[in-house]
């Protein structure tokens, strides 16, 4: 059993505006040289603090019933996130947490990153990575939310082939610069008012897609990411084992 396995304690060292809505918080910690990051979209599992001071964390590999007997008033909550950068050198990554929602409307992972200062602590457990090209890919599809902008982010920077990029966000506050590789196009929509995952939907249905064999990564909240799904299954023919699809998060009736 390695560090990478468990829970670790990770401190806070710096935070930095991304935009008026997202911000990077910037963990270190010794564990994290054995962080076996696996992938552009590598999910962690925060334990988020929910009383001020360090949080308390299980100590084995049976962390779920570990957490569950904790007391409730003090328990962590768990939140996912993707890590954005890993540093194994300079023990440390970044997590880039939307800011969705002030005071009841928001929820704990996104108050504790608004409020995140150097020295604060927060449990990281590793968990993998989803984002899988299988052989013989020759163009990807990445459809993706403000939610998945981090994911989305690192699969950019490091893709060979081409792709066309569609994320779907509030409006032109919310872009973040990417470096985008040859072949690749990122298009940034604006959903204004409209329901959450209607904008990307719409503009894939008018996109031309490349010919050639696909891969398509889609994430964001449950509808965009199911939504989307259905349309290339059924009305662009591509195969279900050719997709991944997440719902990151669900917006509340
Ligand atoms: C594999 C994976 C990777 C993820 N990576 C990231 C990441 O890198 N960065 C990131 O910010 N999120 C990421 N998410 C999404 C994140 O886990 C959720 O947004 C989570 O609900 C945030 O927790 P919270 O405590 O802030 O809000 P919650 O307590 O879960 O929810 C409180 C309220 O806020 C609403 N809400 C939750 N998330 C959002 C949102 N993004 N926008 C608007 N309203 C929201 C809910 O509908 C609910 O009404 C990821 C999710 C998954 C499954």
């Amino acid at each position: 059993m390695t560090a990478a396995q468990l829970p670790m304690l990770v401190t806070v060292t710096a935070t930095k505006p991304l935009t008026e809505r997202m911000v990077r918080v910037t963990l270190a910690g010794d564990s994290l040289t054995d962080f076996d990051y696996a992938g552009p979209d590598h999910l962690v599992r925060l334990f988020v603090p929910v009383v001020p001071g360090e949080p308390t964390l299980p100590v084995t590999t049976e962390w779920w019933p570990e957490l569950r007997a904790m007391p409730e008033a003090t328990r962590p909550v768990l939140r996912n996130y993707t890590v954005r950068r890993l540093d194994r050198e300079r023990r440390e990554l970044d997590i880039d947490f939307v800011l969705h929602g002030h005071g009841e409307d928001s929820g704990p992972g996104g108050t504790w990153a608004a409020n995140a200062a150097p020295g604060d602590k927060i449990g990281v457990l590793s968990d993998g990575a989803d984002y899988r090209p299988p052989a013989g890919t020759e163009w990807q599809l990445v459809v993706g939310d403000e939610s998945a902008v981090p994911a989305i982010a690192a699969i950019v920077e490091q893709l060979h082939s081409p792709a066309v990029v569609l994320i779907e966000v509030a409006d032109a506050a919310d872009e973040l610069p990417i470096a985008v590789p040859e072949g690749t196009t990122v298009t940034w929509l604006h959903r204004g008012a409209a329901t959450r995952g209607d904008t990307a939907l719409a503009a894939l249905r008018e996109r031309d897609l490349p010919t050639g064999t696909p891969y398509a990564w889609v994430a964001g909240e449950s509808a965009l990411a199911t939504g989307v799904r259905r349309h290339l299954v059924n009305d662009r023919g591509i195969a279900k084992d050719r997709i991944y699809f997440c719902g990151y998060w669900r917006q509340s009736a």
